[in-house]
Parts: C-alpha cells; structure tokens; sequence
C-alpha cells in the first residue's frame, strides 16, 4: 500500500516535501472490514483547506496522517457483510492505492451501465451534486433569469452552467483562458465568458447582464465577487459555494468592498457545505444521471496519471490547469 502522508503544514501553495510518500503492507482484514483498491482519487481546492490549522467544517488533517480525499475504488478482499470482491466504492478514500474500511463514509455504487467510473467524482459524484444543490436550493432559478458562474470551467462551475441552462436561463461563465471561455461556449452552451485575466470584468458584466445578474454562483471570492455585487439585482441571490482565490492565503484577506450592496439590493446569501446534504444525495444523483443520459449533462474532467503526482496534480487547481473535475488516475 503507497500512501502519502501530511508531513507539516504547508505555507501557501502545498509542495512536494510538505507529504511523505510511504509504502506498508496492506493489514489482515478483520470481521467486518473490507480492502478497497483505489481507482481514482479526487483533487478539490477543500484538500488545501484539510491541511491547514484553520477554524474549518471538519477536523484539519493531523501532520502525520495519510492525506484525506475523496475518491473510487474496486473491493477486491471483504469480510463485511455488506460488500463484496468487484463491488465499486466511492467515498473518503485518502491518498493511498489501498484502503482498509469498516464501510464509515464509503458507499457501494450501482450499476453504471454506460457512465464512464470517473463520473462518480464528477457530474453524479460531490462536485456534480453541490452544483445541483447550491443552484437549485439556494440559487432558487427561474427560467428567462441571469446567472453569473465563477470558476465556470471547473468541475462544479460546469455544471452548474449545464443545469442553468436546463433551468432555462441566461449563464455567464467565468473563467481564466481563452480556451475555457470558447469551450464554456461552443460545448456548454453558455451565453456569453469573461475570461477574468485579461478582460475589464466590470465592464463586460455590464455588458453581458444588461438586465442585471439574478443569480451569483459563488466559488472564487476577491475581486470577481466586488466586480459582481453593484450588479446583483433587487431580491436576487448567492449561493457561497466557495472563495478558492483565498484558500493560499498566508494571512486574513480584505473585502468584500462592496459588501452594502447586500444591503441595498436585499440579496440572500447564503454559504452551504454538501455534506449538509447528505440525505437528499440520492434525488440529486438520479436527476443529474438522467441529465447525462439525455445528453444535457456533459462530463468534463482532467484526468492525471500517476499516483505519485498528486501534491503536484492538487496545485492545478490553483493555477486554473484543470478543466472540469480532476483527478488522478492510480
Ligand atoms: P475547479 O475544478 O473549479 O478548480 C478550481 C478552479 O478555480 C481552477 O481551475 C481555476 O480556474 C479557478 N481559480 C483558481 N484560483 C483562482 C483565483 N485566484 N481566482 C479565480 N479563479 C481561480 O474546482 P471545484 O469545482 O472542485 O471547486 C470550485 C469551488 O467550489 C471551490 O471554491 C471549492 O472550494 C468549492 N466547493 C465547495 C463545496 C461545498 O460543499 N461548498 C464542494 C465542492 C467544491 P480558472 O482557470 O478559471 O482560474
């Protein structure tokens, strides 16, 4: 069993020598446990959080424990009752090639039919999932609206893209490259990009809502979150799914500047965790299934080979080299 290791708490970006990779035998199974080989394990901006000794949503990681994160798996030993050799497993898996579980926070997956296993971590997994939740529940859309969509090419802005569209609105997307605004476009189906490095963000949201901005689907924060709240609209909406422009950050970050426009516009906005959401993953990932199958759901993700990339493969993420979910391949 490879595994790495939370080595010390990293100081901005995480580095290589901030894990430790290690190798141990796998343990003898006992009554009640099962072995799951990883196939895939997820990179989410949330990891950079785990690591830190911060007031969080869950427990930090502790400097010495295999790094956590989500991931998909085959059970290839068991002696629970519940699961069998073949059965695929998604859940918190960690970065190790094999893992040990009682069943606590990994669950069985039915049959996929023809959704390729990587989805789990995408569209039908967590990303896919605080997408639906985040727009539905809290973005509460209503057809002919506009959405603005931070992170837009990642793997919950794409979907949530995806979903708008179904929901009938006007989505803009955006995003750090060219490429990502021409694929939000050509692929997506958005109405109109900014790509936020290059572009007068103010300027083109001016541009691109000339009504207004109905729903702001947050996962940035920063200056795309101030060029956004003199635009938001009377009684309109932000679901806060994320502020990944703060997660490196060594000291408190500033802002928003705007934040009276809450005020002044009435806006909801409200901050949510999916795990939150834990009974209601099941009509979620129904839903966002039949979307996929329809075809009004694409899948986009970056897949990296190589277990042994994953401190590197985890900066992507903060450097915009993702597009859609990413995730390595063990
Ligand atoms: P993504 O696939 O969207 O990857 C992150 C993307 O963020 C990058 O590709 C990059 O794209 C963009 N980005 C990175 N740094 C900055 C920055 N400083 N300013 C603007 N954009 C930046 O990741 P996820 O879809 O997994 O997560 C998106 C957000 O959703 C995160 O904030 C995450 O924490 C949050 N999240 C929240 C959950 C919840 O339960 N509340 C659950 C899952 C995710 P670009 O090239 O466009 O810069």
């Amino acid at each position: 069993n490879k595994h790495f290791k939370l080595a010390r708490r990293p100081e901005g970006m995480a580095k290589q020598d901030d894990f430790e990779m290690a190798e141990a035998p796998v343990p003898e199974l006992k009554d009640g446990e099962f072995l799951i080989q990883t196939d895939y394990i997820s990179l989410d901006p949330t990891n950079r959080i785990w690591m830190a000794d911060i007031d969080q949503y869950m427990p930090p990681v502790q400097v010495g424990e295999v790094m956590r994160a989500g991931g998909v798996g085959t059970v290839i030993e068991s002696k629970h009752s519940g699961f069998e050799k073949g059965d695929i497993v998604s859940g918190i898996i960690g970065w190790q090639t094999h893992a040990v579980s009682n069943g606590d926070f990994v669950q069985k997956v039915p049959p996929l039919g023809n959704v390729p296993k990587s989805a789990l971590l995408g569209p039908l997994g967590m990303t896919g999932t605080t997408a639906y939740f985040g727009l539905l529940d809290i973005g509460k859309p209503k057809e002919g609206e506009t959405i603005v969509v931070s992170a837009a090419a990642g793997a919950v802005g794409t979907v949530v893209c995806q979903i708008a569209k179904i929901k009938g609105m006007r989505v803009v997307g955006i995003a750090g490259t060219d490429e990502k605004c021409k694929m939000l476009e050509d692929e997506l189906g958005v109405d109109g990009t900014i790509n936020y490095k290059k572009d007068d963000v103010a300027g083109k949201l001016d541009e691109l809502c000339p009504d207004g901005i109905d729903v702001y689907f947050e996962n940035v924060g920063g200056e795309i979150l101030d060029a956004v709240l003199p635009r938001m609209n009377l009684f309109s909406r932000i679901p806060l799914c994320g502020l990944i422009s703060s997660y490196n950050a060594e000291k408190p970050v500033p802002g928003p500047y705007n934040f009276s426009q809450l005020l002044m516009k009435r806006v909801t906005l409200q901050g949510f965790i999916i795990l939150d959401y834990q009974e209601r993953m099941g009509e979620a990932v129904k839903e966002l299934g039949q979307w996929m199958i329809e075809g009004k759901i694409k899948h986009k993700e970056t897949v990296v080979e190589g277990f042994e990339k994953l401190p590197e493969a985890l900066n992507m993420l903060f450097t915009g080299d993702n597009v859609g979910k990413l995730m390595v391949k063990v």
